[in-house]
Parts: structure tokens; C-alpha cells; sequence
């Protein structure tokens, strides 16, 4: 079974050969960056916070277990999150065309970057990865939820289910909310748990394109532990990085 895969995958690469999914030169592997876009992307690769994966200032040699000051402060209540790239005008080529230009072809290699950003992590214990929901209609507008796009290949890299529907979200419009306090209080209830038998005593992996303040992660988290889950972290691209 084995070879005959090996067989369909080279007959794949001759028909198709795997190239970079943003500038089109040639790459080894299906959905991988090539070296010169890999370079300019700001990936999370230094010291980081040992909870949220903020970026320390390279240069400084932190223990492995410092935090940064919002969850030395006890204000991040998920148990772990981990961020591939900063949100940046490098990075933004990638998101802005895969969420709003259909350019799913782009998932692999994202999905990619964010399973090697899980590397100091512990993920033996998840049990499920979870998108971050899509309110309907803004499915029905983009036509797919850009975060099980990028769910998909990181459920089967862990070898655990991903489940899309027992979290709904509604529509909310996006008013151009900036600060962090306001993120939050839009997000607030619009999360609701219609499967609670397949949520409870399960640690939860959450999935999303991009992380700005943390509130929509804060709020997933908020249900999901009420409906009886046994721990939420999350994984996200890129995500933005404010100085603290
Ligand atoms: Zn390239
Ligand atoms: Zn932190």
C-alpha cells in the first residue's frame, strides 16, 4: 500500500511539482516556503513566554520557563499557546490572500510552520483540535473556514480527531474594534457549545489563522471549560505582537 502511495506521489510531483506557494520557484516538498520567502517571514524561532509563545527580544538568554508579564500577571488562562510567525507586512502576504482571496493553496505549508511551532510543547495528551469557529454567514460569504484549513493537517500530523461542529459561533459584525478591552467584550457570547458530550474531560487544541489580542482564544476557552473540557491551548500562523 505503502509503495504504491510512494508510486502516485511521484507521479504527482511530475505533474505537478511542488513549488513555493508564494512565488512559484521550485521546492522538494509539497507545501513548504522556499528558502528566500522562509527567510523573510519573522518566524517565532527565539526565547519566547513559556505559557502564551510571546517573542522575547533576541540576544537575551531566558530560562526556559519565563513568562512574559500578561501571564506572569495571570491574565492568559489557557494552558499553553504557540504562534508560528509575527504578524508583519512579510507575513501578511501569506494571510490577507489565504483569508480573503481564496488561496487555500497556501494551508500546507502555514499548517506546517505551525507544527514545527508546537515544538516545546507537550501535545501527547490532546485529544481533539478545534478550529475557531466561523459565524454561518461569513462561511457562506468566504466559502470556507480558513482555520479547519489549517486544523486539518495538524489533527493528522497528531494522529487525533478535529472537530468542527460541537462549538457555533454567531454573527457579530466586525466594527473595526482596536484595543483589547473592546476585542474581548464584541467576542463575549458568541460562542455556544452544542455538543457538550464530545467536549467533556477532552484537551482541546485550538486552531486559528491569526492571534490579536488573545480574547477570541480567552473566550472559546471560557465555554468550552464550562461545558466540562479538560484543558484548551491553541495554535495559531502568525500573530500580532504588541510591546508590552
Ligand atoms: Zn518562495
Ligand atoms: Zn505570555
Amino acid at each position: 500500500m505503502v509503495k504504491y502511495r510512494q508510486i502516485f506521489q511521484k507521479i504527482i510531483d511530475f505533474i505537478y511539482p511542488p513549488v513555493c506557494p508564494l512565488c512559484h520557484t521550485g521546492v522538494s516538498i509539497h507545501g513548504e516556503f522556499c528558502a528566500d520567502c522562509w527567510t523573510a517571514i519573522n518566524w517565532i524561532d527565539g526565547p519566547h513566554c513559556a505559557r502564551c509563545g510571546y517573542p522575547f527580544i533576541s540576544g537575551y538568554d531566558f530560562d526556559d520557563d519565563v513568562l512574559c508579564p500578561v501571564c506572569a500577571a495571570g491574565k492568559n488562562e489557557l494552558d499553553w499557546i504557540r504562534s508560528a510567525c509575527v504578524y508583519d507586512d512579510a507575513s501578511k502576504q501569506i494571510m490577507l490572500p489565504f483569508k480573503h482571496v481564496g488561496k487555500i493553496k497556501y494551508a500546507r505549508a502555514m499548517a506546517n510552520a505551525m507544527i514545527w511551532a508546537l515544538r516545546d510543547v507537550d501535545v501527547s495528551n490532546i485529544d481533539i483540535v478545534m478550529p475557531v469557529p466561523l459565524a454561518w454567514r461569513r462561511l457562506f460569504h468566504r466559502g470556507y473556514n480558513q482555520a479547519t484549513l489549517l486544523a486539518r493537517p495538524i489533527a493528522h500530523a497528531m494522529g487525533v480527531n478535529i472537530d468542527y461542529d460541537s462549538v457555533r459561533r454567531k454573527y457579530r459584525a466586525n466594527m473595526g474594534h482596536k484595543t483589547a478591552a473592546q476585542r474581548a467584550k464584541n467576542i463575549q457570547g458568541v460562542f455556544r457549545v452544542v455538543r457538550p458530550d464530545k467536549i467533556r474531560g477532552k484537551h482541546i487544541l485550538l486552531v486559528d489563522d491569526v492571534m490579536t489580542s488573545g480574547a477570541t482564544f480567552a473566550e472559546l476557552r471560557r465555554v468550552l471549560m464550562k461545558a466540562g473540557a479538560a484543558s484548551v491551548s491553541g495554535v495559531s500562523f502568525c500573530r500580532v505582537v504588541h510591546a508590552l
